[in-house]
């Protein structure tokens, strides 16, 4: 008999009342019915981005949102400035490559997170950019963006703001409008506590303009037909029905919640993860910038990195992730973003402890479980 405690950067454990709604018979989707569905989940979407704004739903994982950003704002031989310092940084810079718009490559180094002083200093160096494309929770390396700051800046431009949110979105506090976003996207994944499947992406009013004057080809990702559908309450293909429940099921328990009590709890999960680690005797990835999405920590010396991630996968069905490209066995990650309480955090510690022990890494066996129980004790 095995249990398995899923505590990766996505997908993230599913609760039972989003279980429920997805084994739910389908329904035909150009229906009352499901018009009802839709509009729930659309207005519970505004709910947590924080925004006024059309947030439309794309039958893709988070990246087929990124790529309408890219396709839908910019045109073949426009400019953009992306903000890299990790894996997902990157695939902006690749995106708008993928299409032919110029980049502008502001690269911050691995675990930290970017200063928004330079981004005014790249505006004003260069008035062609007409978009910034940024990371919240840099996902491949632990770190937090400054968001409310990086909008600040460029707002007092003619430039607009493009904000990859999958993996903070219902983590940590993201308020598109207030903070000036003009897009932000986000997936299901994640904090949201859905599978993998579905995309969202928001548009403000200075997005609209460029939307409509994109010459990018682009057909599934046409977000002037995701705009004429819903408007009659309907998306332009088929819609993931089963997803869609299941996200007014995710979406109705985050409203019943509180976004300001799901961000709480995400920060004591952090804390716990964070006091652990160093009560073990570890490194934080990026101490300066940690965000409460997902904790990096640096494999000790004399420790195999991807042998410690694959012993607590196979042997314990504990699921913790890895580093990624150049952080390859460098680092490992926990994520406590979501459907995530403090005995999943508990037990995450314990296997670690366990086999770090077991490969030949010393430290007071329970010092992490200790610090951790202390936090949520407070
Ligand atoms: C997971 C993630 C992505 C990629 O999303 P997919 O759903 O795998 O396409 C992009 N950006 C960030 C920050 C992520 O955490």
């Amino acid at each position: 008999m095995r249990k398995n405690y899923l505590l990766t950067p996505g997908p993230t454990p599913l609760p039972p009342q989003v279980m429920e709604a997805m084994s739910r018979p389908i329904i035909h989707h150009r229906t009352p019915q499901f018009q009802a569905i839709l509009k729930e989940a659309t207005e519970g979407l505004k709910y947590a981005f924080q925004t006024k704004n059309d947030v439309f739903i794309l039958s893709s994982s988070g990246t087929g949102a990124m790529e309408a950003a890219v396709i839908n704002l910019l045109s073949c031989q426009d400019t953009a400035l992306v903000i890299q310092g990790g894996k997902f940084g990157e695939r902006w810079t690749e995106l708008c490559k993928a299409y032919g718009v110029n980049v502008e490559v502001i690269d911050v180094e691995w675990g930290k997170a970017v200063n928004p002083v330079d981004i005014e200093k790249k505006l004003k160096a260069n008035p062609k950019i007409k978009a910034v494309f940024t990371t919240h929770c840099e996902t491949s390396t632990g770190v937090v963006n400054d968001i409310a700051a990086i909008g600040a800046v460029i707002k007092n431009s003619d430039a607009l703001l493009a904000v990859d949110a999958i993996s903070s979105l219902g983590a940590i506090d993201l308020k598109t409008d207030e903070w000036a976003c003009d897009v932000v996207v986000s997936g299901s994944q994640k904090g949201l506590m859905l599978p993998p499947g579905l995309g969202f992406i928001s548009v403000s009013p200075k997005a609209v303009k460029l939307i409509e004057n994109s010459k990018s080809p682009r057909y599934y990702f046409d977000l002037r037909k995701a705009k004429k559908a819903l408007d009659k309450m309907d998306t332009p293909f088929t819609s993931s029905i089963t997803l869609i429940t299941a996200l007014r099921e995710a979406l109705k328990m985050m409203r019943e919640d509180g976004l300001e009590n799901i961000f709480i709890r995400h920060k004591k999960m952090a804390d716990a993860t964070r006091a652990a680690i160093k009560a073990l005797g570890l490194e934080l990835f990026a101490p300066t910038a940690s965000s409460d999405v997902v904790t990096a920590a640096k494999i000790p010396a004399g420790v195999d990195g991807e042998k410690l991630v694959k012993t607590m996968r196979d042997t314990y069905d504990v699921t913790i992730a890895g580093g990624q490209e150049e952080l390859k066995g460098k680092i490992f990650r926990i994520a406590h973003m979501g459907f995530i309480e403090e005995f999943d955090i508990i037990t995450g510690i314990s296997c670690l402890e366990k086999v770090l022990t077991q490969m030949g890494y010393k430290f007071p066996l329970g010092a992490g479980v200790k610090a951790a129980e202390e936090i949520f004790l407070k």
